[in-house]
């Protein structure tokens, strides 16, 4: 399983704002120009940490060098002193944070519980934007240096990742529909614990934000999602207003980003939230103690829905701290407030968008259009290109008469990683990033302006 971290309607606006200077790749000038900035916004946040055990986490943390090449080199290991390169320094401490979390608080060493070595890679692609989890280890771009900084920079985005392998070890949650949006609310749960536990905060003193840092200050966002007030995350005039929803009744039909996963998983964000700030002090005594026996406890599997994991949590506190306690009636009175348990359901909504087709109707025979949707963000990126009049529309061309459609492979839906959909005249190919041929891979990174 591979585990994305961009979401797909912040590439929607930024492509049909296409014109917009900070959309497009950075001139490596501007990455050496913020280096100062941010070595000192960095310093300054891990100077809020507090004391806790000394870590025992075991972990390697690659370079890809800019390739898209895995594991890459090995950058920084055993008790090796900072090197001096953010994102790997970043990653170190990251991944001691969230591994930390795992091991000190629920007892579970590593994400397999077996204590296996965390493999990291960093500086991965060439303005890459986004973060996943392959299945086998964390990879990490450097943003596109104009709306995404590093994706290392937040500590929660490497602690998102994380949580999808334990995820992946222990319930298996789908990635589609209301599993999918489970499977990244968790990652959300357990990232802000991570940041809350190494800022030593409690529920109430908690911004309960999610890639806070990631956007590049020129962009109008406090973060990428909120938990506590899901949707008031950003509202930029290139990005648009922060679309996650927070209630049933707000739930999001769609084809993209397998079902709104990111969308949807507002509305078990929000549950936690609201639980662990009724129940008081902090959220891993216990609202998160509930939560991870809810993960691994056996009750929740790949197809559990919203009303299923909701009742598992509420079961896990009863089990921890009986049906009585303060937390489990909190547990069950939030999972009642954003419409996932009571009478309230969710009411039909329009899709709000169909077929995830890049256009309306099938194009013209000479047009070829590329659309880029599911990550991390959950950003949706467009691109067309005219086969005759483009200086590349012949090459565009031949490539895609060379693709060879028996030789695709197309896995199922992985989390955080990035969908490619192909439309040429009547064709149309979805295509998982990871299964690109090299031809296609070339036609989405032209049509696309990569
Ligand atoms: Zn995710």
């Amino acid at each position: 399983m591979t585990c994305h971290f961009i979401p797909p309607y912040l590439l929607r606006q930024l492509a049909t704002k296409a014109g917009d200077e900070r959309v497009g790749p950075s001139p490596q000038s501007t990455l050496e120009v913020d280096e100062a900035f941010r070595l000192h916004r960095t310093t300054a946040a891990r100077g809020l940490q507090t004391a806790v055990a000394p870590s025992t986490a075991d972990r390697i943390i690659h370079t890809a060098n800019n390739t898209q090449t895995l594991p890459g080199e090995v950058a920084r290991t055993d008790e090796q002193p900072p090197v001096g390169d953010l994102a790997v320094d970043e990653a170190w401490d990251s991944s001691a944070q969230v591994w930390d979390l795992f091991d000190q608080i629920f007892g579970r060493a590593s994400m397999d519980g077996q204590g296996t070595t965390l493999s990291v890679t960093v500086h991965y692609g060439v303005n890459y934007d986004n973060a996943f989890w392959d299945g086998q280890q964390l990879v990490f771009g450097d943003g596109d240096g104009k709306i995404f900084d590093r994706f290392t920079k937040p500590m929660d985005v490497l602690a998102h990742e994380f949580t999808h392998g334990v995820t992946q070890f222990t319930a298996a949650l789908g990635y589609q529909d209301q599993p999918g949006a489970l499977n990244e609310s968790v990652s959300d749960v357990f990232a802000a614990m991570t940041k809350q536990r190494a800022l030593d905060q409690t529920a109430d003193q908690a911004d309960w934000l999610i890639g806070e840092g990631l956007f590049l200050p020129s962009v109008k966002a406090i973060a990428l999602r909120s938990m506590k007030d899901p949707g008031t995350a950003y509202d930029d005039p290139l990005l648009g207003k922060d679309p996650q929803v927070g209630s049933m009744a707000d739930y999001v039909d769609t084809n993209e980003d397998n079902g709104g996963v990111h969308l949807n998983s507002g509305i078990p964000n929000r549950a936690f939230a609201l639980a662990s700030i009724a129940v008081g002090g902090r959220s891993w005594d216990q609202t998160g103690k509930a939560w991870y026996d809810a993960l691994t406890g056996g009750e929740v599997n790949s197809t559990t829905d919203f009303a299923g994991f909701a009742q598992a949590t509420i079961n896990s506190s009863t089990r921890l701290f009986g049906a009585d306690s303060a937390v489990t009636q909190q547990i069950s009175a939030a999972w009642t407030e954003v419409g996932v348990l009571g009478a309230r359901t969710a009411p039909a909504q329009p899709e709000t968008d169909g077929a995830g087709a890049p256009t309306d109707g099938p194009l013209p025979v000479t047009k070829v259009a590329v659309k880029r949707t599911g990550g991390f963000a959950g950003h949706t990126r467009t691109g067309e290109l005219d086969l005759l009049s483009d200086p590349q529309g012949e090459e565009v061309r031949n490539l895609l008469l060379s693709v060879d459609l028996q030789d695709l492979l197309v896995s199922p839906p992985t989390p955080d990683r990035f969908t490619y959909t192909v439309e040429y005249g009547q064709s149309r190919l979805v295509v998982p990033e990871q299964d690109l041929t090299p031809e296609l891979d070339r036609v989405v990174r032209m049509v696309l302006g990569d």
